[in-house]
């Protein structure tokens, strides 16, 4: 899957033009989903000195973007075919803390995607009292 992901207020806290605090557990789940062979787009308002510092940022922990604030990685850029070029991106998912109902904790992202189920069958098996929670919400690969 291709995934938008936003920056600021979604990996790290809100501190524009400053990097925030990392949002607990954002890289490693980023991580993470990389590993499981998705392909995640920084999506980010951030351009020119302050995108690559967040690309930088990223990449230090492991995080290394197919692509950044664009569809196509570096290596597909040729073979864009203007005729057809739109701006939306062509993601399955966007990950933004600007969502309607605002941004899940970041082990809830993961087991929705790795997943693949709702929200709202990830909080009914949280919350049933048939089958009560085995894990903590913050086990995110297990
Ligand atoms: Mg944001």
């Amino acid at each position: 899957m291709t995934i938008a992901v936003d920056f600021d207020g979604t990996i790290v806290e809100h501190a524009y033009p400053a990097i925030g605090k990392e949002l607990p557990f954002a890289t490693a789940t980023l991580r993470q989903l990389i590993k499981d062979g998705h392909q995640l787009i920084l999506w980010s308002v951030r351009e020119g000195k302050l995108l690559e510092e967040a690309v930088k940022w990223c990449e230090e922990r492991g995080v290394h973007f197919y692509a950044v604030n664009q569809d196509l990685g570096e290596d597909d850029l040729n073979m864009q075919d203007k005729r057809f070029y739109s701006r939306k991106l062509k993601v399955q998912m966007f990950i933004d803390d600007r969502n309607l109902g605002g941004l899940p904790d970041w082990g809830v992202i993961y087991q929705v995607i790795a997943r693949k189920i709702t929200f709202e069958q990830y909080y009914a098996e949280q919350f049933s009292e048939e089958k009560p929670r085995k894990k903590s919400r913050w086990s995110l690969f297990g």
